[in-house]
């Protein structure tokens, strides 16, 4: 292991810390940020109006140093995923969608899943650590890196609108990768902040998501900290279904996470919550669930995004079929809300929703891994 400071741990304000105590001055700071973040530079020699000296102490005791990529795939629509070694035996993964008008990265927050959702190859997978500040935005760092250098080998090429509302390729991000990002609160946050920082990645709070499981004390922490556009895996229309498929829902019910996205609704970036609903064959995909649901979240101003199940081996669960999917839809489009199929991108690599499974050395002590089975119909 390097023994160097890792410079993509730094916030802008840790970063001046930790340069004043160089004895360096703040304007340093914004330049050495400016060049790691905004341009992408990891060679110190090439930061040219940093004084000679400094470069040379930097290139001693500091370094640029992002996970390195074990593996990475393109699918066949432009979808690409990468493989990251983040320590023995351990990776994560990290997807780049493309879309007409934007350029979406799924990032990830920890390696592995403490959670335990039955639906979610993550979960499945176990927990093995958090991930630092520098692996949350290094997955950033690197994914503008890589798509530029495919863009200028042909390999990929951006579409107009996605140039025009960003330079870099990655026009917004979506913490939907591994892990559970509100149970790596600070870390997930400082990475957020760089992202929305003017001399970093420069993304509006509207550009970049935070979704999560529902862990309603970190949703409030969040709206004090740092409040971005907010999604809520929610999955099922009342307690007694969510219980089965999420486990967290034991300890924070569906009342009570209502209660603290209606308070987070106060300082969001958007005026309603993003709902996630991953349609589960014979389990949470009945007419009646749809109209259950449209009663629940009259609770709150929603937009609900359903999620086709994407499969990955033993999961238990089968993929809703599409017309029902799209009978749903309905139900809730004729309640007044606005409900969306989330497109399936990538899973020609596995890059799907729900199917990032990466290399998790499980740490944890599970009681069982708990198979799903279905409730008995009545
Ligand atoms: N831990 C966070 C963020 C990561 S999961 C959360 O749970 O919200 C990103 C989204 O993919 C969540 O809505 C999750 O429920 C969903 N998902 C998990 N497994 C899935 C699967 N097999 N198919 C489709 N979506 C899945
Ligand atoms: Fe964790 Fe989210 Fe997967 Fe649940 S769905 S196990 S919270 S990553």
């Amino acid at each position: 292991m390097s023994e160097r400071t890792n410079l993509l741990d730094f916030t802008l304000p840790r970063l001046t810390e930790w340069l004043a105590a160089q004895g360096e001055k703040p304007f340093r700071a914004k330049q050495l940020f400016q060049w790691i973040h905004q341009r992408g530079v990891a060679e110190f020699d090439a930061m040219t109006d940093l004084a000679k000296s400094l470069r040379e102490k930097l290139k001693d005791i500091a370094e640029v140093r992002p996970p390195a990529i074990l593996s990475e795939h393109r699918s066949a629509d432009g979808t690409v995923k990468w493989l990251f070694d983040v320590g023995v035996g351990n990776g994560i993964e990290t997807v780049f969608i493309p879309e007409d008008d934007r350029g979406t990265l799924c990032v990830s927050s920890q390696v592995g899943c403490a959670l335990d959702c039955k639906f979610c190859s993550t979960g499945r997978q176990g927990f093995n650590r958090d991930l630092k500040v520098g692996e949350i935005i290094g997955q950033l760092w690197v994914a503008n890196k890589r798509l530029l250098e495919m863009e200028a080998q042909g390999l990929s090429s951006r579409l107009e609108g996605n140039t025009a509302t960003s330079p870099k390729p990655v026009s917004n991000v979506v913490m939907m990768g591994m892990g559970e990002p509100l149970n790596n609160f600070g870390p997930v946050v400082d990475a957020m902040s760089m992202m929305l920082d003017d001399l970093a990645y420069g993304l509006s709070r509207r550009r970049v998501t935070l979704s999560t499981s529902g862990v309603v004390p970190h949703i409030r922490k969040l709206k004090d900290a740092l409040p971005v556009a907010l999604a809520v895996s929610l999955h099922a229309p009342n307690d007694a279904i969510r219980s089965r498929i999420m486990p967290i829902n034991d300890a924070y019910p569906i009342a009570k996470l209502l209660e603290a996205c209606n308070d987070y609704l106060e300082v969001a970036p958007r005026d309603f919550i993003t709902f996630e609903y991953v349609m589960l064959k014979g389990v949470n995909d009945a007419p009646e669930h749809a109209r259950e649901l449209a009663k629940l979240l009259e609770a709150v101003p929603a937009k609900v995004n359903l999620i086709p199940f994407n499969p990955f081996p033993e999961s238990g669960f089968e993929r809703t079929a599409h017309d029902r999917v799209k009978l749903f839809q309905k139900t809730l489009l004729d309640a007044g809300y606005v409900a969306t199929i989330r497109r399936t991108r990538g899973d020609d690599i596995d890059a799907a929703c729900g199917q990032l499974a990466g290399q998790v050395v499980n740490r944890m002590k599970r009681k069982d891994v708990v198979r799903f089975h279905p409730a008995p119909r009545t």
